[in-house]
């Protein structure tokens, strides 16, 4: 793990963001069986829906104020101008089902193609990027967990078709001092094909710098604005099941 090889006692302020960025080794290529249906599971009995394809009532901004992203025709786009958008409610250990499409017609590359995220418990970033024919630090691309673990295949689906997220979270638990007892811990399920198998997660997902140990109790689910100028991209049933 390449992380573990940049020295600990190294100061975050001297650092660039390339350093945290790699490219090797690449990412196999797996093709997504075909969804029969046309789309993911819809909620089970016992989940929480958080988006039913007609209001954004169980989110908000990150002031607190209402989240005023997109919706139409069941499907939530963002709204780039106005931020970042969360759960009202807060989640520990969770199983997350999110649908997101990448516009057909984007454009742009690298990480300026369609980039979102999705934030477990405000913290820990599972990337959202056009990975379909798009290069980037593999440890960036779709289902990462940004800038730490690289996707152990790459399941994306061609911009204009529907992906899916299966994310399976294991909360971490802290010392007295604020340290990790226990780091957080996340399978990652992209298209059917699994991408991040229990993965430790070694602190926030930082665009510059290392990740960081911040203590923290149940947080919500965060969705990324994403300051690129690319088209923005969508989402649908999304539900969530504590666990
Ligand atoms: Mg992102």
């Amino acid at each position: 793990m390449i992380l573990m090889c940049i020295s600990a006692g190294a100061q975050n302020n001297k650092m660039t963001h390339d350093m945290t960025e790699f490219y090797t080794p690449e990412v196999p290529v797996v093709t997504p069986g075909t969804d029969l249906k046309g789309g993911g599971f819809t909620a089970p009995s016992d989940a929480i829906v958080l988006f039913d394809g007609k209001d954004l009532s169980k989110w908000e901004n990150t002031k607190g104020g209402p989240a005023e992203w997109t919706v139409k025709d069941g499907v939530v786009t963002v709204d780039k101008s106005k931020g970042d958008i969360r759960t009202k409610d807060t989640f520990n250990d969770f199983q997350l089902h999110i649908e997101w499409r990448i516009p057909k017609d984007i454009e742009g590359s690298d990480q300026a193609r369609g980039n979102s995220g999705v934030y477990l418990q405000g913290m820990y970033e599972v990337q959202v990027l056009d990975s379909y024919n798009n290069k980037t630090y593999v440890n960036g691309q779709a289902g990462s967990i940004y800038k730490q673990s690289a996707p152990l295949a790459n399941a994306m689906r061609k911009p204009g078709e529907w992906n899916v997220y299966d994310i399976i979270y294991k909360a971490p638990d802290f010392k007295a001092d604020g340290t990790y007892r226990n780091r957080p811990r996340v399978t990652v399920i992209h298209n059917g094909v699994v991408v991040q198998n229990n993965t430790e997660i070694l602190g926030t997902t930082e665009f510059i710098g290392l990740p960081r140990t911040v203590k923290h109790g149940a947080g919500p689910i965060l969705l990324q604005a994403h300051g690129d100028g690319s088209k923005p991209i969508s989402f649908r049933n999304i539900w969530i099941r504590n666990l």
